[in-house]
């Protein structure tokens, strides 16, 4: 059994794995790089190995991080087999769709910039919504969480509840044969236990090795009570200064988990049942539809309020705003809106112009509800900037910010630890990390050989 790491080694994303095994080759998701234009040049590189002699790909989720160069891998000559959970398929599919939307849209911008300057080359997006299209055709068994899925004879996969977005799960493989066993596990992004709709992780059995995220391996989240409190506590504060509140937003999870949250401030009389939501992300419309049709994933508490048509997501005042006119027309609204858009960093997506129009004003607020990388427009604001560069204009950063991490659809350092101890893996590899939190995490990590890999390094396990 032999690995290799091709992605989010020493970085939050890009998440790449090659297992070799029992004649197989197997990717452990195939994600893109993100967190601005610097990064285009790593996605474009090579993979490190032939897109062609993959056999398989399991998906843990369908982030972007985790399922974005799928579709490069598929033009690049990859014709196996790509196994996840039926809902992350169907998420999968609007990601894909709508990275390649976003890519077309970044090389024809740049082929009309070098037109301009009288240079001839025209820029090739990373590939097209065709590609992504195609990519479709090689999903092929949906798998089932705890059933395992045979990859070869001796060879086997197994999903488990991750419990960090809708579909989401873990995997570990199992090799049995000629007298020998070897197993591994992929954590994928970890979510938080005790949050609502998902269920909480599930670790793996004793496993022989693990590769493990760590995203928020240093720090510890504040509880999700007071997390919603502060949310509902900044929305009246606003509204009560007649300002307006943006929040940047993931589209798969977070988008729905404030919904959710909007909806019960709402039924439980704690914001007023006049208040307009504005979800304004084609991709976090699909998202939520996706997730009316997957009760199976909810939790038992959730699957019992929700599992039979009540919507857990509806609110009197919520517009889905699809259409790009109807996403300009809320420029106009001077106060009393939250409005929900992508992208959660602020990288892109219609939140940049929601800012353009509300961080200049005192009245209103810009709330952080997610992880901000490093370089990012969101860890800008949230680190203090005064400017903010929107669509070549310096805007100044007058309204109210705050940060709420409760919210983060990843596990803090308490939970990774609690998973890895249930693990009990003897060799454990860091990846899905800044290379600092992961020292701090690592320290913590007693009687494991403990390995960060760096990009393109092998092992033998
Ligand atoms: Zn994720």
């Amino acid at each position: 059994m032999k690995i290799s790491f091709h992605g989010a080694d020493r970085g939050v994303t890009g998440s790449c794995h090659l297992l070799e095994c029992a004649g197989k080759r197997v990717l452990i998701d195939c994600g893109l790089y993100q967190g601005g234009h610097e990064l285009s040049e790593e996605n474009a590189a090579p993979f490190g190995f032939d897109a062609a002699a993959i056999d398989y790909v399991l998906l843990t989720h369908a982030h972007l991080d985790h399922c974005g160069r799928l579709p490069l891998l598929v033009k690049r000559g990859f014709r196996g087999e790509i196994i996840t959970t039926a809902a992350t398929r169907e998420l999968a599919r609007v990601v894909m769709l709508d990275s390649a939307h976003l890519q077309e849209e970044e090389a024809n911008w740049q082929a009309r910039k070098s037109a301009r300057r009288g240079r001839e080359e025209i820029p090739q997006p990373l590939y097209s919504m065709l590609d992504a299209l195609n990519t479709l055709d090689y999903f092929g068994r949906a798998a089932a969480y705890e059933q395992p899925v045979e990859l070869a004879p001796g060879l086997r996969a197994t999903f488990l509840d991750a419990g960090h977005i809708l579909g989401s799960a873990s995997i570990y493989l199992q090799l049995e044969g000629a007298g020998r066993s070897r197993s591994v596990a992929f954590s994928g992004d970890l979510g938080n236990s005790g949050r609502p709709l998902l269920r909480d992780p599930v670790p793996p059995p004793r496993v022989d090795a693990v590769v493990m995220e760590t995203t928020y391996g240093d720090r510890l989240h504040k509880s999700l009570k007071s997390s919603v409190d502060e949310l509902y506590q900044a929305i009246e504060d606003t509204f009560s200064r007649g300002g307006n509140v943006i929040i940047p937003t993931f589209a798969l999870e977070r988008a729905q988990e404030l919904l959710y949250y909007l909806r019960e401030g709402v039924e439980d009389g704690r914001l007023g049942k006049s208040m307009q939501v504005f979800l304004d992300s084609p991709m976090a419309i699909s998202a939520t539809e996706i997730f009316r049709r997957h009760p199976e994933c909810f939790d038992t508490e959730a699957f019992a309020r929700f599992g039979h048509g009540r919507d857990p997501f509806m609110l009197p005042g919520l517009h889905f705003t699809r259409e790009t006119a109807d996403s300009m027309d809320l420029n106009r609204i001077s106060g009393g809106a939250v409005i929900l858009a992508g992208s959660g960093m602020a990288t892109g997506g219609r939140v940049r112009h929601h800012l353009k129009h509300n961080l200049w004003r005192q009245n209103s607020s810009v709330i952080f509800v997610g992880f901000a990388a490093k370089g990012t427009l969101a860890r800008q604001i949230i680190d203090g900037a005064k400017t903010a560069h929107l669509f070549g204009e310096d805007i100044p950063v007058r309204a109210h910010i705050y940060t709420i991490n409760g919210f983060s659809a990843h596990a803090d350092r308490d939970e990774l630890l609690a998973w890895h101890h249930r693990v009990g893996a003897a060799r454990i590899f860091l990846v899905h990390g800044e290379e600092g939190v992961m020292r701090q995490f690592g320290a913590l990590l007693e009687n494991t050989q403990l390995e960060m890999p760096t990009l393109g390094q092998a092992y033998e396990l």
